[in-house]
């Protein structure tokens, strides 16, 4: 009996503010505005400590400025927080009266004093209006700091239970016991998620805005939170954070904020958003993936172009492989389908696009994978099945070494690149490759190589990892793959009996029936 056509899991993808494009315009907007009464004169050192409290925030912004010739007082022009109110400004002889803030311009005279070089200014003040989205009790908040291109930076934030964030090129950040440290250089945009709520389930800490109890959650983020290790294994990076927030929703609210087509997203600020009914089944396949995107918006924060292919190659590769690990079937890309039965029913699972689309899009040269975003429809189910086939394609021949040192380069780079076929040229340079996946002279050639990556099960390394946070740290990961998979199998035992137990108790029915 044919109950049910599966066509593999509905497609995730990663929801991608335009903070990075903001970025660009306030970087210009920065270098303009700061300027010294004194042209030798600049900010060499920027210190700002963010307190969050329920409906503002307390910054405390030490400016150390330094020049290169001695002056009695210095004046510094800088754009400011807008909806802000100054609590106190000092200087090291003291109070500063002389100051005003307006449009959002923060205009300051030092105190005078015989001529020196080096003074540091004290800003203190209350800050409204960090908060820019709100998913339930999990909120994401938005800050920027204006300072010259070569000040060096040093940014906190407490007070909440920090649980994410992104920044932009240049930048690197930690998370602590909830707080969040970021050490850079140039203008500053973070955004952060925290919250003072939230239920910790290893490094998950889950907001549920849905209709299931937090037990009901339990399972699917206890399982992520053992096959976490895949992420960094598959990346060879790791984020120097031991927590991530992630919020369930009802699947209704899900369709409305997000969309009708994913089952999880990525939100820029360092939150993972999921919908309900993917905890229905198992739900460490899509919790990982997203998480893979919250690993790649900080290897790749240098990234501002919209395109997403790398992204979601790598966050489809890390799915792959903990849908193995679970022994869960997946959709073949491009060809094959699967047929199955358990104790009650039969399925089929279609391949995940078709064959003959690679092929016309080789036949035709066509390049615009190169540019490739997952918000665009009518290449949605197609692009992810290439972007898998590829990173697949490329692990399989050059190993995940290869792929280690590629992300460890990307990693390294501070320039914001936004154009889409710049930053896949970097890219594709960095990894020695073409975004060409089983690209064949003929076509049995071509299903030849799709058939062997669709069997491809490649093991998981123990390599070291590299911490990517304010400082710089080497790691290996811990894992027992047996243990996994012993539990894998326990689980499999348990669902199967259940299932038997079931169809023994239809059988049962039905055998009444007949002899009544
Ligand atoms: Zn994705």
């Amino acid at each position: 009996m044919l109950a049910e056509a599966l066509s593999g899991r509905k497609l995730s993808y990663k929801y991608w503010h335009p903070l990075f494009f903001i970025m660009r315009k306030v970087l210009c907007l920065v270098l303009a505005l700061l300027v010294f009464a004194s042209v030798n004169a600049y900010v060499e050192y920027v210190d700002c400590n963010l307190e969050l409290e329920d409906e503002y925030a307390i910054a405390n912004i030490m400016l150390y400025i330094h020049s290169k010739m001695p002056a009695n007082h210095f004046s510094v022009t800088m754009p400011f927080h807008k909806e802000s109110a100054i609590l106190s400004i000092n200087d090291s002889l003291g109070t500063i009266e002389d100051y005003a803030l307006s449009d959002g311009i923060l205009r300051i005279k030092t105190n005078s004093s015989a001529r020196r070089r080096d003074e540091i200014i004290n800003i203190e003040a209350k800050l409204f209006g960090l908060e820019k989205e709100r998913f339930g009790n999990a909120i994401i908040a938005e800050f920027s700091l204006a300072t010259e291109e070569k000040t060096r930076v040093a940014f906190r934030a407490y007070g909440k239970r920090i649980f994410g964030f992104d920044t932009g090129a240049a930048f690197r950040g930690s998370i602590r016991d909830y707080e969040l440290r970021i050490a850079g250089a140039g203008p500053l945009i973070v955004r952060f998620g925290y919250s003072d709520k939230g239920k910790e389930y290893g490094r998950f800490l889950l907001f549920n805005e849905s209709t299931l109890s937090d037990d009901a959650l339990a399972r699917g983020l206890e399982r992520a939170n053992e096959l976490y290790f895949t992420v960094p294994a598959v990346l060879g990076i790791e984020l120097d954070s031991n927590i991530f927030g992630i919020a369930v929703l009802k699947d209704e609210k899900y369709r409305e904020k997000i969309n009708d087509y994913s089952e999880g997203v990525y939100i820029t600020g360092g939150l993972i958003v999921v919908k309900e009914s993917a905890f229905e089944k198992d739900a460490a396949p899509v919790v990982l993936h997203e998480l893979t995107h919250n690993f790649n918006a900080k290897i790749m924060n240098w990234n501002s172009s919209n395109t997403s292919w790398f992204d979601e190659a790598l966050a489809k590769f890390v799915e792959y492989i903990v849908r193995k690990q679970l022994g869960l079937r997946t959709a073949n890309l491009f060809y094959g389908t699967q047929s199955y039965s358990d104790a009650q029913y039969s399925y089929v699972i279609k391949p995940a696009s078709d064959w003959r689309l690679l092929k016309e899009y080789y036949d035709k040269n066509e390049s615009f994978m190169m540019e490739w975003s997952a918000d665009a429809e009518g290449t949605r189910k197609f692009g992810y099945a290439f972007v898998e086939l590829f990173l697949r394609e490329y692990v399989k021949e050059h190993g995940f070494g290869a792929l280690h040192r590629a992300l460890r380069e990307l990693a390294e780079i501070k320039e914001n690149v936004s154009d889409a076929r710049r930053f896949s040229e970097i890219v594709l340079e960095r990894l020695g490759t073409r975004l060409e996946p089983c690209k064949r002279e003929t076509s049995e050639e071509m299903l030849e190589c799709i058939e062997a990556l669709n069997k491809f099960n490649p093991k998981i390394p123990k390599a070291s990892v590299l911490k990517l946070g304010t400082e710089r740290k080497e790691s290996v990961i811990e894992f027992n793959i047996n243990d996994i998979r012993r539990k894998n199998i326990e689980e499999r035992f348990n669902d199967f009996g259940e299932s038997l137990l079931n169809f023994l108790e239809k059988l049962i029915r039905s055998t009444e029936v007949l002899v009544k």
